[in-house]
């Protein structure tokens, strides 16, 4: 192991905030005082009794305002995150066979869930190398549609789309980019995500905006024989959710933290306010990328780069991890780039809860920081 040189940041040139995450991202401090604040008559206190049901209602109610939905749509949550909502997707939602897109390491992830689903037929996989993303084909014997709106391990925002002319569901994993990327929800059957990253929130948790279709469909599939976990069970998680309830007992401050971000979101304008803060971060962050002799962006189609997690390539002379870890001595911290895409690189998010300002700040840093590496 080499050592890390000792670079230390000018205080004044530091962001107000170090934490560029991905995944888990920024929790806002405002949100955290609020919960703090509320903490005694709620951390602690029953799932089943109104003081939270009042919460988690709050929470479903206000996302259909945030996503600015449909009529009939309705938001259905649950236990274990986006990963477990993979796996109870393939028994509740998928009839046969999902076509997937897959990008990147999440969105392969789910198609591997489907692959080894014994109850399901092989999926079909559209892929693309890291950096670009693929596109549905209508396919007549495929029941569900699946891509990321956000491929977080490679800084990938696609559009969400449906396969045109295809009448199966489209599922959108929306774990990265749902609460920062502007999308038609008329396009997607079903637009889950975990609130650990846009949400500003903490894990655990899945939530997914639902169209009338997709609950039908959860309905036709438990009225078969098909054996289903009941932790897995969406009809279960459907019946409760519109009880403003979940099947078992959910992190009550994971429901909170959701809600003030939704809130604060709601209050200042909706999802455009969200998502035009990340556009200001973007074109800061980008910029300054495209403007530095020794930075890139990893994604070259700058139609595809990502607002809320931006890959950006260093050049070989200066080693990302390094750079990296000498940020995270000055307190500015989980800048490193996606383990398993194996590149040069830093991966910063510019998801809505970070200031556009600190982006700024995380860019002169850089600035500071990598020439005196040497
Ligand atoms: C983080 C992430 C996941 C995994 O979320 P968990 O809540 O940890 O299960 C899935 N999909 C995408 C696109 C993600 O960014």
């Amino acid at each position: 192991m080499t050592s890390i040189p000792d670079i230390t940041i000018p205080d004044s040139m530091r962001p107000v905030d170090g934490r560029f995450g991905s995944g888990p991202s920024k929790v806002r401090s405002d949100a955290v005082a609020a919960l703090a604040d509320e903490a005694d008559s709620f951390l602690g206190t029953s799932h089943r009794q109104d003081r939270v049901k009042f919460v988690v209602a709050a929470l479903r109610n206000g996302l259909l305002e945030f996503f600015n939905a449909p009529d009939g749509y309705q938001i259905l949550m649950g236990n274990g995150g986006a990963t477990l909502f993979w796996d109870a997707a393939s028994f509740g939602l998928i009839e046969n066979r999902a076509q997937h897109l897959v990008c990147g390491e999440f969105s392969s992830k789910f198609a591997k869930c489907t692959t080894l689903a014994p109850h399901l037929g092989d999926p079909e996989i559209i892929e693309s190398d890291p950096g670009t993303a693929p596109s549905l084909v209508a396919n007549p014997d495929v029941d569900v549609y699946c891509y990321p709106h956000n491929e977080t391990s490679t800084g990938v925002a696609l559009p969400v789309l449906r396969a045109d002319g295809a009448d199966g569901l489209t599922l959108v994993d929306a774990t990265s980019g749902g609460g920062g990327l502007r999308f038609d929800p008329a396009n997607a059957d079903v637009y889950y995500f975990a609130p650990q990253k846009c949400f500003s929130s903490d894990g655990g948790l899945w939530l997914a905006l639902c169209s009338p279709a997709a609950m039908e469909r959860i309905d036709a599939i438990a009225a078969t024989d098909r054996w289903v976990p009941e932790i897995l069970n969406l009809k279960t998680a459907m019946d409760n959710s519109l009880k403003d309830q979940t099947y078992n007992t959910p992190a009550l401050a994971t429901i909170y933290l959701a809600l003030k971000y939704t809130e604060w979101c709601n209050e200042n304008g909706g999802l455009e306010f969200a998502a035009s803060r990340s556009d200001q971060s973007a074109d800061t962050l980008y910029g300054w990328a495209e403007r530095t002799d020794w930075a890139s962006p990893f994604v070259s189609d700058p139609e595809l780069r990502s607002h809320v997690v931006a890959t950006i390539d260093i050049d070989d002379a200066f080693d990302a991890l390094t750079i990296s870890k000498i940020l995270r001595q000055n307190g500015i911290v989980d800048t490193e780039s996606y383990r398993k895409l194996g590149r040069n690189q830093l991966r910063i998010s510019m998801m809505p809860g970070i200031e556009p300002s600190d982006i700024e700040a995380l860019t002169n840093c850089l600035d500071y920081v990598v020439p005196k590496m040497g």
